[in-house]
């Protein structure tokens, strides 16, 4: 007999946390029109998953420690800051990541001068262009025309929202149990073959 399952609670428990809080931007080779308009970021320690069941980046379960069936399995940890900017095209707060690389032409390199001009709140807020080609990033500046619309409105919404947890940006990346992480082939295997029981508890 078939066994029935609700679907609901189904797709619940493939993916229990919410959606993104904002759109995660992407830089590709062509220009991305972005508006800073804060220096506060946050920072967050990822593992990319790339199986299947999951293909996405993922958070961390031990902050770098030995407590994350990721970082147990051998994965690499890839530490960014998560940075609020303005999205013109879409008129919506989207949220950069940015590698701690001070390399020149890495993102950080190429953004900085751009704050340390302007105090915080970033006003006035920058228009940017940025691009990226494999690790090199290009930024060039723009000019809000007057009468431009600059995000004023939807930056103090999507600052409200942070003010008071409606949104948090750490939630831009989903967290995903160990023992989830675990139960998936690829990673058992992994860990099995590297000799590691896979009861590992997530820390809260
Ligand atoms: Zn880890």
């Amino acid at each position: 007999m078939d066994k029935f399952v609700n679907l609901i609670q189904a797709a619940q428990a493939i993916a229990p946390t919410a959606g993104p809080p904002a759109e995660l931007v992407r830089l590709t080779a062509d220009d991305t029109p972005i508006v800073l308009f804060t220096h506060q970021v946050v920072e967050v320690i990822l593992h990319y998953a790339r199986e299947p069941e999951i293909s996405s980046y993922v958070h961390c379960n031990g902050g770098g420690e030995s407590r994350c069936a990721l970082c147990l399995a051998g994965r690499s940890l890839e530490e960014r800051y998560l940075l609020p900017v303005y999205l013109p095209l879409s008129r919506s707060v989207g949220v950069l990541p940015i590698s701690h690389s001070l390399r020149p032409n890495s993102l950080l390199c190429l953004l900085l001068p751009h704050l340390e001009a302007r105090a915080e709140p970033v006003s006035p807020p920058p228009l940017l262009f940025v691009r990226r080609q494999d690790t090199r990033f290009t930024v060039s500046s723009g000019l809000l025309q007057p009468g431009e619309d600059d995000g004023a409105a939807v930056v103090k919404a999507f600052r409200a929202q942070l003010a008071d947890g409606r949104v948090r940006l750490v939630d831009m990346f989903p967290r995903i149990p160990n023992d989830r992480l675990s139960a998936i082939p690829d990673i058992a295997r992994l860990l099995a073959l590297k000799g590691i029981p896979t009861a590992l508890e997530t820390r809260a």
